[in-house]
């Protein structure tokens, strides 16, 4: 086997970045075979037989990895088949493994619409990250719906806690969906700059510095910088995902509701890709607008809720992008959560003849949101 002594004998960086060049290519080769063999034993009982839940599971703990690594390998075994070039360009090297794990993640996603020679010619020249971006408008393109479930498992899935140790200090430690992230880390980075070439704070430090001043100071909701073209902001099919700072893109549904109260930086790109609208634009509802929604609501209208006008958004009942104005009468209050139920929950509010509030579940799936407002 190569490696070992020979390796050792490795003298000038040339001959170790080639060594290392070769035998990485090497490894993802054998991550390939290990895929297929993991996707057969997928088809097997045998994790059954041992008692594990599932095969991924049974991999997870027999062979030492993340269940993400596991998970990824026998979906490229299972996809195998319709991914001939991909593997002809792992092969050559021209591609990585963790590549060919995204595209074949893809093609699951996007079923019949899976293009394989277009995200291969992104793979060939694009790093990971920005790769796995190119494979979330592809999702997005094929099924919208789709990145909206995945967004929505994101939100289910936050969570924070804190615990304190003895000498006081607490750990912080939590999981937030991407957009969420992505708004966080949009207000917490103009705090987290260096305060002149004397600051010798880490990174971590002006972060940590950057959350407390926050919670300090603010409740300025963050311009968050969006960049989408208009068939996104429509929700049109075949439209790519919206690129939003410090975040994977997010889906057109997202999209519609940060741009609802213009707490977006809208940067629509015209089809020859100029930006046709930069900045808060008239739709703003602020000013003396926005006074006289907070006078007229007081806080959020989703019945039984009293977030107040500061912590709530301007919702348009019917969007500006579907021609909605910025009249009082098209206009309502809405808490952050209120608000991302009616947008990307599937719920309807509406106003009944005597004026009350009243709303309408979503038909499907996520039913267990139903339970009344926090
Ligand atoms: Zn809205
Ligand atoms: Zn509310």
């Amino acid at each position: 086997m190569e490696g070992g002594e020979g390796a050792l004998a490795l003298q000038t960086g040339a001959e170790m970045l080639d060594y290392l060049v070769r035998r990485r290519a090497q490894m993802d080769q054998h991550e390939l075979e290990w895929s297929v063999v993991a996707a057969r034993f997928a088809q097997t009982d045998e994790y059954d037989e041992l008692g594990f839940n599932s095969p991924i599971a049974c991999l997870k703990a027999m062979c030492h990895m993340r269940g993400g690594a596991a998970a990824d390998r026998v979906c490229v075994g299972e996809e195998l088949e319709r991914l001939d070039t991909s593997a002809e360009a792992l092969a050559a090297g021209e591609i990585g493994f963790p590549h060919l794990a995204l595209i074949a993640r893809t093609a699951v996603a996007c079923g019949e619409k899976f293009d394989e020679a277009r995200l291969l010619r992104h793979a060939r020249k694009e790093s990971l990250v920005k790769f796995e971006h190119t494979c979330t408008h592809a999702k997005h393109a094929a099924d919208p719906d789709g990145v909206v479930d995945e967004e929505k498992q994101g939100v289910e899935a936050r969570s924070l806690t804190f615990s304190t140790a003895d000498d006081g200090s607490v750990l912080v430690k939590g999981i937030l969906d991407k957009v969420g992230a992505g708004a966080l880390r949009t207000a917490l980075e103009p705090l987290a700059k260096r305060d002149g070439k004397d600051d010798r704070r880490d990174y971590p430090r002006r972060l940590g510095d950057a959350l407390v001043e926050l919670s300090m100071n603010g409740l300025d909701r963050p311009n968050l910088q969006v960049t989408t073209s208009l068939e996104t902001l429509l929700g049109l099919a075949g439209a790519p995902a919206a690129e939003m700072e410090f975040s994977l893109p997010i889906s057109s549904k997202a999209v519609e509701r940060l741009a609802c109260d213009c707490s977006v930086t809208r940067i629509l790109l015209g089809s020859d890709s100029t930006v046709i609208d930069v900045g808060r634009s008239k739709r703003t509802v602020s000013g003396p607008a926005r006074r006289a929604l907070n006078a007229r609501d007081g806080h959020c209208r989703w019945p039984g809720c009293d977030r107040p006008a500061n912590w709530s958004a301007a919702h348009h009942v019917v969007h500006w992008i579907h021609g909605g104005s910025t009249n009082l009468d098209n206009l309502i209050l809405l808490c952050h959560r209120h608000h991302w139920m009616v947008h990307e929950g599937g719920w309807q509010i509406v106003r009944s003849d005597n004026g009350r509030m009243l709303t309408i579940p979503p038909v499907t799936e996520f039913q267990r949101l139903a339970r009344g407002p926090d």
